[in-house]
């Protein structure tokens, strides 16, 4: 028996749901991002009656939307393409009552009570709660190559698409964690890993380091920056520069399957930033194990918040947090 059919679910965006103040629209919860963190707070805060809205963002259905195969998230035994994943889990959410909107949120006033979100620089929302679920987004490298193989042979998540590499040649770009962490990861599935790193050393901890240097079939290589990437619809190799700008400069080509860039991710949290707590890295601060921003009412989930696990799944986990945290919250007040 389907229970949820049976449940008469008020729409959001309908009076039920929401009440005009001025000409401010008034929303019990305003979720931002529309990626795994987002669809997930939103379905349970559907299913808790607080009517939340969407508003999507710049890239509706968040990173992984540009990434194919989705195989690691679970209840999908044969796999499932990044963006039909997100689509199931938009349709779970409207299911509820989800009101989902385009739109980015340009200002916010988390100062009073109700928090004030302004949608592309127009519409002012005043929300009882607010979710941020805006995620991080990975750096490239800006080669014009990278944009041309993406889903080709050029990924920012070994975790997510180095599967799809077992037996092959790979490279990393990046001397960070990051980048240590995904070479040692991909060296287990791949037959060889190029670390490439454009300084002389490498930036992560002396334990990863370690790691790298123990592990066999990883190369590293040092003061070497990518040119750019080539092959026939899918990257078959790289031109690199190595020692760049000094007199023994010289160009490496290596071939390989694979290019991962490991530089680091930008958490989009800006916006919120005259109000919401981040650390130095620009990730918002939760309180404890719950997803409480430093502002009541304020929570937030996903990677603008996890520089750690940023997974789909992780990030679905800290959503529902989100939501039960809103909606205790709002409980609290009333
Ligand atoms: P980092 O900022 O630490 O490292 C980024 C790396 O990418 C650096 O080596 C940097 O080089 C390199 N890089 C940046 N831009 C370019 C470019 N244009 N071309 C070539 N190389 C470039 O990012 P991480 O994602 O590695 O780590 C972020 C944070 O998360 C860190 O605090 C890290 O410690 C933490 N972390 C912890 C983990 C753990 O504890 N298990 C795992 C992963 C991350 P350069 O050194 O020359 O600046």
């Amino acid at each position: 028996m389907d229970l949820f059919k049976k449940m008469d679910m008020p729409k959001a965006g309908t009076t039920d749901s929401k009440t005009a103040q001025g000409d401010k629209e008034r929303i019990k919860c305003l979720i931002i991002g529309s990626g795994p963190a987002g669809y997930t707070a939103a379905i349970y805060a559907a299913r808790a009656n607080m009517q939340p809205v969407i508003i999507q963002g710049m890239q509706a259905g968040g990173q992984l939307t540009t990434t194919t195969e989705v195989d690691n998230f679970p209840g999908y035994p044969q796999g499932i393409d990044g963006t039909a994943l997100m689509e199931d889990l938009k349709t779970q959410a409207e299911r509820f009552g989800t009101e989902i909107r385009w739109g980015t949120v340009t200002k916010v006033d988390f100062s009073g009570d109700l928090k004030e979100v302004v949608v592309d620089d127009e519409k002012t929302i005043l929300a009882d709660t607010v979710i941020i679920a805006t995620g991080a987004t990975a750096k490239y490298l800006g080669l014009a190559s990278e944009e041309k193989y993406r889903g080709g042979g050029v990924s920012a998540c070994a975790t997510c698409d180095g599967f799809f590499y077992r037996g092959k040649t790979v490279a990393v770009v990046g001397g960070g964690d990051t980048a240590a962490e995904e070479a040692t990861y991909l060296a287990n599935l791949c037959k060889k890993v190029y670390l490439i790193i454009r300084k002389d050393h490498l930036r992560a901890s002396k334990a990863m380091q370690n790691r790298v240097f123990n592990t066999p079939n990883i190369e590293v290589l040092f003061e070497h920056n990518t040119k750019e990437l080539y092959g026939d619809g899918v990257v078959e190799g790289a031109i690199l520069v190595k020692h760049q700008g000094k007199p023994t400069e010289q160009i490496v080509d290596i071939k390989i399957d694979g290019f991962f860039l490991a530089i680091g991710h930008t958490p989009n949290s800006d916006v919120f930033k005259p109000f919401v707590q981040t650390d130095e890295n620009g990730y918002i601060i939760t309180e404890g194990k719950s997803s409480k921003t430093n502002v009541p009412g304020v929570f937030a989930c996903g990677d603008v918040q996890d520089h750690n696990y940023r997974q789909a799944i992780t990030a679905a986990g800290s959503g529902c947090m989100a939501a039960l945290d809103a909606e205790r919250y709002l409980a609290a007040k009333h």
